[in-house]
């Protein structure tokens, strides 16, 4: 296999090791003769790795008790109608900070009234807005802590005095969080986590029934919950891959590593942008994403986009092609992406630097 240098923003790059387990595990699933796309999801195999993903996710996160860990289909998508279904009684306040948190809010309003505490949307959400007051008296305050998109991030855990809720689509699991200061965490697993198929969904049990609506029973949490995320078939396979992604980052030594990885791989990038006169990073300096690195060409060479693409294809970068919202480059740089990758990609800037200045 030819390898190539994934940038891809989701599906994207998985571990090695993950997809080599898996492999392993579509051939003969524990011993069973079977593949594990065979064998039945009420077997006690199956169990057993339902159970270890969830403890998994727990340790990793350092979930406190009372939180239940749920794998559902539907991707994050989905919960942008689940959250309000089953949380909004009244009113509910989000904060707007790109695409999908726009998509979040448009499902809330059909539900309640929808107070959006601040936006970013006159600057292309190129940052995270600061000093915006959560309303008390609103069930829940929503955020997307990672803009895929734009490349912008929440790195930090905010506090709420009301239920918080946070699309962590694209940096769950990329460093350590306070879930104590979350009623929900959710979010797709394709970006950070594992294959498409499993949402992956972090909720306080206690914090549930309290909207007087009927909730349809596949998509009410409580459901869920008391089934064990087992009341119809799980994505069963999208969960085994999921599971040996997060015993990959175990193994590499749990969220503080992977934060430090992370942080380093982004700078390596961010300090190419920044320092090669060619290109221009997109997102505000303090709200620079580490997952994903958005750039395009500067002033005076916006008619090498083409070129510098084709550079890049050329010395195996693939998926660098920005959102057509914003344009340009986005490097998405999760986890599971080498270092080597990242070296690869500043060389490649570099080199076109040199030949085209
Ligand atoms: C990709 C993404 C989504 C959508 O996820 P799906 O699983 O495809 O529905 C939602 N929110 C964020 C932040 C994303 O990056």
């Amino acid at each position: 296999m030819k390898r190539v240098h994934n940038f891809n923003a989701g599906p994207c790059v998985l571990p090695k090791e993950a997809i080599n387990a898996a492999i392993e595990h579509l051939k003969n699933f524990k011993d069973t003769g079977m593949s594990v796309i065979e064998v039945s999801h009420r077997s006690k195999e199956w169990d057993a790795i339902m159970n270890e993903t969830e403890a998994i996710w727990k340790e990793l996160l350092n979930i406190p008790e009372g939180y239940k860990v749920l794998f559902l289909g539907g991707g994050a998508s989905m919960q942008f109608a689940m959250v309000p279904f089953n949380f909004l009684e009244k009113k509910a306040a989000y904060l707007e900070t790109g695409v999908w948190a726009k998509k979040a809010i448009k499902e809330a309003k059909g539900f309640g009234e929808v107070i959006t505490v601040a936006s970013s949307a006159e600057k292309t959400f190129n940052y995270i807005p600061k000093g915006y007051t959560i309303p008390t008296d609103v069930d829940y305050f929503h955020i997307t802590t990672n803009n895929t998109i734009y490349g912008t991030e929440i790195h930090e855990d905010i506090n709420s005095l009301v239920p918080l809720i946070a699309d962590m689509s694209s940096d769950i699991m990329s460093r350590p969080v306070d879930v104590s200061k979350y009623t929900m965490i959710y979010g797709g697993a394709q970006k950070n986590v594992g294959p498409a198929g499993v949402t992956f969904v972090i909720i306080k049990e206690d914090a549930l029934g309290k909207v007087s609506r009927f909730i349809p029973t596949m998509l009410n949490y409580k459901t869920h919950i008391e089934e064990s995320s087992m009341f119809n078939t799980p994505p069963v396979f999208s969960i085994l891959v999921m599971n040996e992604t997060l015993k990959w980052v175990k193994k590499l030594g749990g969220l503080k590593v992977m934060q430090k990885m992370n942080k380093e791989k982004a700078e390596l990038l961010y300090n190419e942008i920044d320092r090669n006169s060619m290109f221009v990073g997109t997102a505000e300096k303090n709200s620079r994403s580490y997952m994903n690195v958005c750039f395009v060409m500067a002033e005076g060479y916006k008619d090498k986009e083409e070129a510098f693409m084709a550079f890049a294809k050329e010395k195996g970068m693939v998926g660098i092609k920005g959102h057509r919202s914003v344009g340009g480059f986005r490097a998405s740089i999760y986890n599971a992406c080498p270092r080597e990758s990242v070296e690869a990609l500043v060389a490649c800037m570099q080199e076109f630097e040199k030949k085209n200045k």
